[in-house]
């Protein structure tokens, strides 16, 4: 007989890296419970692809969360759950730190509560500032420029502190620029507003939208536009599946930076875009977009190293390809 997984309660199960994490989780045999709001999150995801349990509420609802601890034996907590546009978050950093901070400082108490002590956290690339070495490790001194970056900053310093007093072990994520969809085209990304440059691009390819927008075309590097440290969504789900694996066969708190430790230009992925569904995108140059770092690229051997990660997908090719295969699905 198959052996049986625990369960896993994915908080932002709905959302686009979330639901790649349910559906690696589900494949490996996981039992999942889905938590999200459907502020940002996509109800017939969860429910038709992925067909797992969706609760609908907030990280900051602790009557909810203890009576979903009281009814599901959940062993380990993966918390997608955040919002995250950076610059929604300088206009309106009340938002960012309610949710972001307060929501999961209820989660660990709630999780407290229950007894359960395994945790994997999306942080986030953010947390580095402009960087100082390249490609960055996860040595680099961590100072955010946005308060998005710090509410992601301020919960892995909780999250220290947690595993010193309580002894909740953790494994916090850094990623890089997550992008692409599910090789499969089951699931994939879909924000509103989208903000993300891959699925615009791709909106301007399918019509959706008559341009690009390049923000930015006078940056130190080579071709002038701001370089990015892109990783395909399923590589993510991949390593949360490690993570999970590695918590609760007892290892320690840890950190680790996803990406593929190589960069793209924004004109390089505009190119790409254009090869990969051959049709023409009108790019036009605009100033640059407040807060955003020339270049951030990762170094991953971390996770490597210790998790055994290996992206499968790390061609940029192969990330738009299938990118755009979710995208016409979505888009129809
Ligand atoms: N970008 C752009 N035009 C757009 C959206 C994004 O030139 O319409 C650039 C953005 O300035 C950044 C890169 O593309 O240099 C990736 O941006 P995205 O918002 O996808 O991710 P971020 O790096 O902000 O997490």
């Amino acid at each position: 007989m198959a052996e049986t997984k625990p369960m896993i309660l994915v908080t932002g199960g709905a959302g686009y890296i979330g639901s790649h994490a349910v559906l690696a989780l589900q494949e490996a045999g996981y039992g999942v419970v889905v938590l999200d709001n459907l502020v940002y999150g996509h109800r017939e995801l969860v429910e038709q692809e992925l067909n797992a349990t969706l609760i609908v509420g907030d990280t900051s609802d602790r009557p909810l969360l203890d009576q979903l601890f009281a009814d599901y034996p959940i062993a380990a907590v993966m918390h997608f759950a955040a919002y995250a546009y950076v610059g929604e978050s300088v206009t309106d950093p009340a938002k960012y730190y309610q949710n972001n901070v307060v929501g999961t400082l209820t989660l660990l108490d709630a999780m407290r509560g229950a007894g359960i002590s395994c945790f994997v956290f999306s942080s986030t690339c953010a947390t580095y500032g402009i960087p100082q070495t390249l490609p960055i490790p996860e040595t680099h001194p961590q100072d955010p420029i946005n308060p998005y970056g710090q509410t992601k900053l301020i919960v892995e310093k909780i999250l220290d502190d947690y595993d010193h007093a309580y002894g909740m072990r953790s494994v916090r994520f850094r990623y890089f620029n997550a992008a692409g969809a599910d090789p499969h085209g089951r699931l994939g990304e879909d924000h509103n507003p989208e903000t993300h440059l891959i699925p615009l691009i791709l909106d301007a390819a399918l019509g959706r939208r008559d341009k690009i927008a390049i923000f930015g075309t006078d940056y130190p590097t080579p071709d002038g536009t701001c370089i990015r440290d892109y990783i395909h969504v399923t590589d993510l789900a991949a390593a949360h599946l490690l993570g999970i694996d590695y918590l609760l066969q007892g290892g320690k708190t840890e950190v680790f930076n996803l990406g593929n430790g190589n960069g793209f230009s924004v004109r390089e992925v505009i190119a790409q875009v254009r090869q990969t569904t051959g049709r023409d995108v009108v790019a036009v140059e605009c100033d640059r977009r407040p807060g955003d770092p020339p270049i951030l690229v990762g170094s991953c051997e971390k996770a490597q190293k210790l998790l055994g990660w290996q992206p499968r997908y790390g061609d940029l090719g192969q990330i738009v390809a299938h990118a755009w295969q979710w995208h016409q699905k979505r888009h129809v």
